[in-house]
């Protein structure tokens, strides 16, 4: 039997065993005591350690390549943020060692990043590790770092620092799992996009003993130490049978009766499209355009947006392409559209109700969108976030149409939506469903929240029997209504949603091998019949449960 198992956030679908080791613990505080040297001596010493930490990050970056280099040359600014190097300095001038004006300099200002939350608050861990290199430098130590313990290892750390994940050895690092961290901070971003197995935010990882045999389970974000025999042998089928679905022929999603299942990808930007291509997407079922406006501090110019949409859709020739206007607020809050303070951000001006808030940035986006269509072949699919009215949904088809976009349609992200989807669809030409938010909302319980993950399950009855609801107001109306949370990359769950009434399905490009291989072993009739037992049941667990049971029959 097995003696415990740790619950975190999964990353991906995939299995893994073997032995932990641990990331060294970063070194103790500096103490304030006063320094030996001089103040100009001082700054000296840190000037040239923060510039080696920041030459070293963008020499990892340009080794690393794709969405890692990004992030650390995001941190080599950091370290040469000059608002930091004023507050450092000031500390310096009190005769304090450059040792403790970093780590207290830089540990006031990761205060200030983490009270804002959401997005930005997950950047902390970021400057946290930058500071934690100049004083390793500063020290004339090693900085903190990945082990090596000489055979294939499961990581298991705090967090990871973006230079660390950049450059892990995939040959020896064979899983990642991590006590901090949600599932879009930047260790479970670079490791979807790396395919690393990896759990995040698993708390009780902390008691995991070096050397220790684990299995990482990150389809059911489970840890499991001390594994049985048989534990162990089907981990490593599962992990054969997803080697086997990546090598399987690409070929258009279908069912095993023939009735297509299009296998879209969702992108944060036009430089994944590459890669999605050729994985096998069939298209972008969710392309989340808040990426381009998360960085800066004002929206990018309709040049901008345009370079970057006719990049996005000249990838995908004659293909679908939905393109999602953008959604702040939240998790992903912006400063020049999300500027009052709200008790509650999931529950405020978010979405389109922040775009109809700032209608200018609404209509330069559908602008340079329609710039985009007109100057490429693909076919463009517009649709609006956080839609919870009948009339939000009328105002953004009427005014994308204004634009000349041709196909406009809403998010389901809401119950209220997916309850009166009949008209919603009666004027919409697609509801494509987000489920990661319409679970959020349907349990009421925070996406981003650890203490609550376990309510964020989209196999719970009462989401899918709001996407059953969809999936006919979408047969009743005849309009395509696709799925785009994170739901449709489960393989059993996708399933489940086609039998409901999905008719696309998209996701992270990785997780399209997998879903392909499992849709082709059931008809139609099974999927719906699979749907049924996953319906009856009472819970998430009971539902995911019946639906293996009839699957398997
Ligand atoms: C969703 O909510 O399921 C979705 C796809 O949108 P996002 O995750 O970007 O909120
Ligand atoms: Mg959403």
């Amino acid at each position: 039997m097995t003696m415990t198992e740790l619950r975190g956030v999964g990353i991906g679908l995939g299995v893994a065993q073997g032995p932990v080791a641990r990331m060294a613990e970063p070194a103790p505080a500096p103490s304030d005591a006063p320094s030996a040297l001089t103040a100009g001596e001082e700054t000296a010493r840190v000037t040239d350690a923060v510039t080696a930490v920041a030459r070293e990050l963008e020499e990892r970056g340009a080794a690393a390549g794709g969405a890692a280099q990004e992030v650390l040359e995001a941190q080599a600014m950091m370290a040469e943020d000059p608002t930091l190097a004023d507050e450092v300095n000031t500390r310096l001038a009190q005769g304090k060692t450059g040792e403790w004006a970093v780590f207290d300099a830089f540990a006031s200002f990761r205060n200030q990043l983490s009270a804002m939350g959401g997005y930005l608050g997950e950047r902390a861990a970021d400057l946290d590790d930058v500071a934690q290199r100049v004083i390793a430098r500063l020290r004339g130590v090693a900085a903190p770092g990945v082990p090596d313990p000489g055979y294939p290892f499961v990581l298991v750390a705090k967090d990871l620092a973006p230079a660390d994940t950049a450059l892990l050895d995939l040959d020896k690092v064979l899983a990642l799992i991590t006590t901090d961290g949600g599932p879009t901070s930047h260790t479970a971003i670079l490791a979807r996009e790396k395919s690393i197995v990896a759990i995040v935010g698993a708390t009780g990882a902390t008691g995991l003993r070096e050397g220790e045999m684990v299995i990482v389970d990150a389809a059911a974000g489970v840890v499991t130490t001390e594994p049985t025999t048989e534990e162990l042998d089907r981990a490593q089928n599962r992990a054969a049978d997803r080697a086997a679905a990546a090598s399987a022929p690409i070929t258009d999603g279908a069912l095993a009766d023939g009735t297509p299942v299009p296998l879209l990808a969702n992108l944060g930007n036009p430089e994944g499209a590459a890669e999605a291509v050729a994985l096998g997407a069939e298209g972008v079922g969710l392309f989340r355009t808040e990426f381009l406006f998360l960085s800066s501090s004002q929206a990018p110019t309709i040049e901008q947006q345009r370079e970057s949409y006719t990049k996005l859709l000249s990838a995908f020739p004659g293909k679908k392409v939905v393109v999602r206007v953008l959604d702040a607020g939240a998790d992903k809050p912006l400063a020049f559209l999300n500027d009052a303070h709200e008790e509650n951000p999931a529950l405020g001006l978010r979405g389109i109700r922040a775009l109809r808030a700032s209608e200018d940035i609404l209509r330069e986006q559908l602008t340079a969108l329609a710039e985009a269509d007109a100057a490429t072949e693909a076919d463009l699919w517009v649709m609006a976030p956080m839609v919870a009215t009948v009339e939000e949904s009328r105002y953004f088809v009427d005014i994308a149409r204004d634009y000349g976009i041709k196909t406009a349609g809403v998010m389901v992200e809401v119950p209220s939506s997916a309850l009166l989807a009949d008209r919603i669809l009666a004027d919409a030409d697609f509801a494509s469903i987000g489920t990661n938010d319409l679970t959020q909302y349907t349990l009421a319980a925070d996406r981003l929240l650890g203490s609550v993950a376990t309510f964020q399950d989209p196999w719970h009855p009462a989401v899918l029997r709001l996407i059953r609801e969809v999936g006919e107001a979408g047969r009743i109306n005849g309009k395509p209504v696709g799925i785009c949370g994170e739901a449709a990359a489960d393989p059993l769950l996708a399933v489940v949603l086609v039998g409901l009434g999905a008719t696309s399905l998209s996701m992270a490009p990785t997780a399209i091998a997998d879903v392909r291989a499992t849709l082709l072993e059931h008809t139609i009739d099974q999927a719906r019949a699979i749907a049924d037992a996953a319906l009856a049941a009472d819970g998430a667990a009971s539902a995911r449960f019946a639906a293996q049971q009839a699957a398997n029959r």
